[in-house]
């Protein structure tokens, strides 16, 4: 339900734009390809998705002698499942450790829902059961570190940080020192997000890495990167960028609810072979799920 509403902005443009083609139509011919073309691209389905979706199309409509367009959208839904799964992981879900300490890095640029994220991810594993701690690694953005703690407050975990300003990879040594001897189950770190300075980000980046995984091996465990679902394109180009910084493990796309254009999650796994992990699809704090092909691509047109 969560799901079908979040999408309902997107669902409200695509779909029925969808359907009033279908009723214009009538017969599946050239020039409903084209326009529906169109409109998927207008979703942010993105150009490569797209072409691989109504060479898709047009094979599926000549091998089932399709001639009308009823009945045309499940047969788009099926298609885009099928694009969206092949050659990716089944297993989608976080890699939290057995035993010991799981240690989740989120990057990405300032103002995408970053904190908001870190906040609902340790909300619905501590409703899981984990103990979570927080790292407030973004010591450069003003209020980054209270805003931080203010989460950390309404959810119920501790927060670890230092004054804006200090050293990131300090922060983090500290952040998870503390969670060992603690035995906390998973440390959420936040990270600067200056995309305006590439060379700095990946350097401060990387040195935030070795200093995590020097006291945990292994770890991180995830490096999840949050994207703007309302940026369309210009999330992937983002995405691109990180991808180039840091090793990506996945990808959470936020304001999902946000936006007529819900068709950005296909692009971004179809383009950077990321698996988006969860969608946030509000501004509370359960408004994050943990992404499901099949009911995101059905809810479209549910
Ligand atoms: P950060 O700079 O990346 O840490 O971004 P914030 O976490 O401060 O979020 C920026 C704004 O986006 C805030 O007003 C959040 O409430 C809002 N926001 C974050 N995630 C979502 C979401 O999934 N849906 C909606 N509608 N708003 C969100």
């Amino acid at each position: 339900e969560k799901f079908k509403d979040g999408l309902s902005k997107t669902r409200s443009q695509f779909t029925s734009k969808v359907n009033d083609l279908v009723a214009k139509y009538r017969k599946v011919d050239e020039d409903f390809f084209e326009e529906l073309e169109d409109l998927l691209l207008q979703a942010d389905v993105g150009v490569e998705t797209v072409m691989d979706l109504m060479d898709a199309l047009r094979f599926e409509v000549q091998r089932k002698n399709i001639k009308d367009t009823a009945g045309i959208q499940s047969v788009i839904s099926e298609k885009l499942v099928e694009i969206y799964e092949s050659g990716e992981d089944e297993f989608i879900g976080l890699l939290i450790q057995e035993t010991g300490l799981t240690v989740i890095l989120f990057v990405g640029v300032n103002g995408v829902g970053k904190t908001t994220t870190i906040g609902k991810l340790a909300h619905r594993l501590k409703e899981q059961g984990k103990t979570v701690m927080l790292a407030a690694g973004d010591t450069f953005r003003a209020g980054a570190i209270e805003q931080l703690q203010v989460w950390g407050d309404r959810v119920g975990v501790d927060v670890i940080k230092q004054n804006e300003g200090s050293d990131p990879a300090a922060v983090m040594y500290d952040a998870v020192r503390a969670a060992k001897s603690r035995g906390v189950d998973i440390l959420i770190c936040d990270t600067a997000g200056r995309l305006q300075n590439k060379v700095n980000l990946m350097n401060e980046l990387q040195k935030v890495h070795r200093v995590i995984e020097r006291e945990v091996p292994g770890a991180p465990h995830e490096v999840l990167l949050a994207l703007d679902a309302t940026t369309g394109q210009n999330a992937l180009i983002q995405a691109q960028a990180f991808k180039e910084a840091t090793n990506v493990t996945g990808i959470v796309l936020t304001k999902l609810d946000g936006t007529a254009k819900g068709g950005i999650v296909l692009a971004i796994r179809n383009k950077l072979h990321i698996p988006v992990k969860f969608v946030g699809l509000g501004e509370k704090m359960d408004d994050l799920q943990p992404f499901d092909t099949e009911k995101y691509v059905y809810g479209l047109f549910a």
